[in-house]
């Protein structure tokens, strides 16, 4: 018998960890290894992304670009991506010359719907029913099995609602059949959530996990807007949010931050809908509400080092800083007593966009009960 593999050495202070992608995830990872003395190298293929603001080096080049990936490979001790939309071929290339964690299995699972939801009920999470679509006529019989409401959606590169459409008549079938690109879709049955919940958990190189305290979100135009931590759940609930999110990671063999999107049901049950295979927008909270936020946890699952702890130490609500008006938000949040403000350096408040979130800090158990906590 061959004895097992020795597990690596975590990475030495001052190694440099490489990161797919210059959006926000990856800045606050950056930001997370520097305190924990390790260099970043971006890569990514626009300039002055957030990512690159606060990295030690960075490519600018696209991730089909094989001699960029070749020398990237070659300046880096370890790479990890910060968005599951990195082509698996970018990160074939880069396997074998430098280790990538995650791997390209968390990111192909992560990329296709049907893939997705095939995995999750293997790893033992329900889902809603659903059917995979590749002509009106398999819509047709598909809504005759599952029913209306029902969810059609794109299989891969949906995000923030784009690439859904909600069917409610026949009438709507063939529009949302015709408009939505490319094939095969996959029709979902409408769940009638009563709230969207997360959870969040982290797998080290060693195979152990660290799940946080499910999470209540709440979107606008299809974008989280507001993410309340505890969620308002169940006892029974808020354990199986973290259960399932940790079966997410080991039946992923991930090394990294995971993230479950569940539907609640009136019924006290949770149904998985999307993972994410990297720090989620609603673990934002733990930055600053837990011993050991999503980004270093990242950070020391990747460098493979012991995983912090994911205790929580102040309940807190994460509001989103999105467009004109999350910029308009800005001078006043950042001014509170109350609220840790995170800003991302994108250079335009574009509509829609993420420009960066505010952690409001609560006592303990704040969030109990069915008080609503004040906006803000
Ligand atoms: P997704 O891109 O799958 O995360 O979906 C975006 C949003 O659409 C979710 O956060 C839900 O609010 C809603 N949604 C997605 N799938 C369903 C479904 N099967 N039933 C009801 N609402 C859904």
């Amino acid at each position: 018998m061959t004895p097992p593999e020795p597990m690596p050495a975590p990475l030495a202070p001052g190694s440099t960890i490489g990161i797919l992608g210059g959006g926000q995830l990856g800045r606050m990872s950056a930001l997370a290894a520097a305190r924990l003395g390790y260099r970043c190298h971006v890569f990514a293929p626009d300039a002055d992304s957030p990512g690159m603001q606060v990295s030690a080096a960075h490519t600018l080049a696209e991730y089909d670009d094989l001699e960029a990936l070749a020398r990237f490979a070659e300046s880096v001790d370890v790479v990890t991506f910060e968005f599951e939309n990195v082509p698996v071929a970018t990160l074939r290339a880069l396997e074998g010359r430098v280790p990538c964690r995650p791997g390209n299995k968390a990111l192909s699972v992560c990329q296709d719907r049907i893939t997705e939801k095939r995995f999750l009920a293997a790893a033992g999470v329900p889902v809603a029913p659903w059917r995979e679509v590749n002509s009106e006529s398999e819509l047709r019989d598909a809504i005759a099995e599952i029913g209306l409401p029902a969810v059609l959606k794109t299989t891969r590169l949906g995000y923030d609602g784009r690439g859904q459409a909600v069917l409610r008549r026949p009438e709507d079938v063939a529009p949302a059949f015709a408009r939505l690109s490319p094939k095969p879709l996959i029709l979902e049955a409408f769940v009638p959530f009563s709230a969207e919940i997360s959870g969040i958990a982290a797998r080290g190189l060693d195979g152990t996990v660290a799940t946080y305290d499910a999470i209540e979100n709440q979107h606008r135009n299809h974008i989280l807007a507001l993410s309340f931590a505890p969620a308002r759940l169940p006892p029974a609930a808020a354990e199986a949010a973290r259960a399932h999110v940790a079966q997410v990671a080991a039946a992923l063999e991930l090394v990294g931050v995971v993230a479950l999107e569940m539907f609640l049901l009136p019924d006290g049950s949770l149904l998985g809908n999307e993972i994410a295979p990297r720090p989620h927008n609603s673990g934002h909270w733990t930055m600053d509400a837990c011993l050991c936020g999503q980004f270093e946890q990242h950070i020391r699952a990747v460098a493979g080092l012991p995983l912090g702890s994911p205790a929580r130490h102040a309940d807190a609500v994460m509001r989103n800083l999105v467009g004109p008006e999350g910029l308009a938000a800005w001078p006043a949040l950042v001014a509170r007593a109350d609220v840790v403000a995170h800003w991302y350096g994108k250079a335009e408040a574009r509509t829609g966009r993420k420009l960066g979130h505010a952690n409001r800090l609560l006592p303990m158990n704040a969030l109990a009960g069915d008080a609503q906590p004040e906006a803000f």
